[in-house]
């Protein structure tokens, strides 16, 4: 039985995080409309990976990047690659990450992520099974395969992943083969992380969410918001019919800086463009499998085998280029021991990652407004923490203590 809460909330952007922040929101009695320019999980959210990478702790900002990065960002179809036209919006954003490269400030980032990632599976199993949708969330591990990179190297990832805390395997290239025999032989070794889980279908999977929001009473509302102007009490949203609410969630992803510039909050929020491609493949993989020299991954789903990755720096509006997409076909095709003219390709997809160069998201209360909440810049790992920021997030509306303490990611970090 849900207890009613006279007060309005309004959830800008109806991505994963908005949508299970929504959902939440709603539960917890608020009378909540989620707004959205495109539609239901149009951005981002529609077509990522599917997995629940809760393993994933470490920033991207590692050291052992600094060396990699030049020749990286000058190959056009590399793993990571800035646009040269947009080379100098990025680089203030590169730079910020390079500084992030530092030991002390990697350490305290991990243990931010951290964080969140141990706490975001339980946070989605509780969502869920309040609707009766825990079987949307496939609970098989995932897998870091190794084609060339030495065993000593990949024992001391063991190690890092375990001093986290993380439930992983190494597999010999038998075991790997017993576990996935699509999987390619010329794969040496395996991390099999036991805890992680996939979702066949992420875009299915919001829209099931969503279902679940307006039925238990909550409004979708297809308008782009162009502006948040605060109130004596409350805000008032600049859409098609202007609209007064007590509280706003931006939940907008890699475009919350349009909302939160003219309010005074200046955050080096970029996005990295990532592309994916589906094949048509019936018989595959049961679980997601990266590729940790290839940096890319292939995930079972319900419409075939969905094989995602790469890093884009060319800004929000620069059309998809579809050569990065294929580019990470061959990829697949050494992975796979499949017959490479079973690979047929479906269709191709970009998405823009909300993404900070600390890896870390910003959720938290707005310092200088009340009633104004932020969750976004959820990086590669949006779905993963979609459940989590919902609870923490719900938790500041109604004056609770959040359960992870919230310093980390507070906007403030960002602020003089
Ligand atoms: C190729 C790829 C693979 C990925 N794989 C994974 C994975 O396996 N696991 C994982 O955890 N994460 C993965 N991610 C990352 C994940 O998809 C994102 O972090 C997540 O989708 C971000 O969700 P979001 O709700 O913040 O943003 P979005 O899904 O982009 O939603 C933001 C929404 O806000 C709306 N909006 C913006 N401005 C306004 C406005 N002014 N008014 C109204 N609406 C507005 C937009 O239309 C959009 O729908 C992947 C990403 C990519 C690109």
């Amino acid at each position: 039985m849900i207890k009613k809460n006279a007060q309005k909330v309004a959830v800008i952007g109806a991505g994963i995080i908005g949508i299970c922040t929504a959902l939440q929101l709603q539960r917890a009695g608020y009378s909540v409309t989620l707004f959205d320019e495109k539609g239901l999980a149009q951005g981002c959210s529609k077509g990522n990976a599917g997995h629940f990478a809760i393993e994933q702790v470490f920033p991207l900002a590692h050291p052992s990047l600094f060396k990699k990065l030049p020749s990286m960002v000058f190959n056009p179809l590399g793993a990571l690659r800035v646009d040269y036209r947009y080379m100098l919006k990025a680089l203030p954003w590169l730079w910020l990450f390079i500084k992030n490269m530092r030991s002390v400030k990697y350490r305290a980032h991990t243990q931010a992520l951290k964080a969140l990632n141990d706490n975001a599976l339980g946070a989605y199993e509780q969502l869920l099974s309040e609707c009766d949708l825990n079987d949307l969330l496939i609970k098989k591990g995932s897998l870091l395969t190794f084609e060339t990179t030495p065993l000593y190297e990949i024992d001391a990832m063991l190690t890092s992943y375990k001093a986290q805390g993380i439930a992983v395997r190494l597999l010999n290239k038998h075991q790997l083969q017993t576990l996935e025999p699509c999987l390619s032989t010329t794969i040496n070794y395996a991390l099999l992380f036991e805890d992680a889980a996939h979702s066949v279908d992420p875009h299915l999977f919001c829209l099931h969410l969503a279902e679940q929001f307006s039925n238990i009473g909550g409004a979708f509302s297809q308008q782009k918001i162009t502006e948040i102007k605060p109130q004596q009490h409350g805000f008032e949203l600049i859409c098609q019919q202007n609209i007064i609410t007590d509280k706003v969630i931006i939940a907008a992803g890699a475009w919350s800086n349009t909302l939160l510039t003219p309010l005074g909050y200046n955050v080096p929020l970029d996005t990295e463009r990532g592309y994916h491609c589906m094949l048509d493949v019936k018989h595959s993989l049961s679980r997601p499998v990266a590729s940790a020299e290839r940096n890319f991954i292939m995930t079972p789903m319900s419409q075939g085998l969905r094989i995602a990755g790469t890093v884009e720096f060319a800004g929000l509006t620069k059309k998809m280029n579809n050569k990065r997409a294929l580019a990470l076909l061959p990829h697949a095709g050494a992975l796979l021991a499949t017959d490479k003219e079973a690979l047929a390709l479906n269709s191709t997809w970009m998405g823009c990652r909300p993404s900070l160069p600390d890896s870390l998201p910003v959720i938290g209360s707005a310092p200088k407004h009340e009633g104004l909440y932020f969750a976004f810049g959820h990086q590669h790992l949006g779905l993963t923490q979609g459940a989590i920021t919902a609870e923490l997030v719900t938790a500041l509306c109604l004056n609770k203590t959040p359960k992870i303490n919230l310093q980390p990611y507070c906007i403030s970090r960002f602020l003089a």
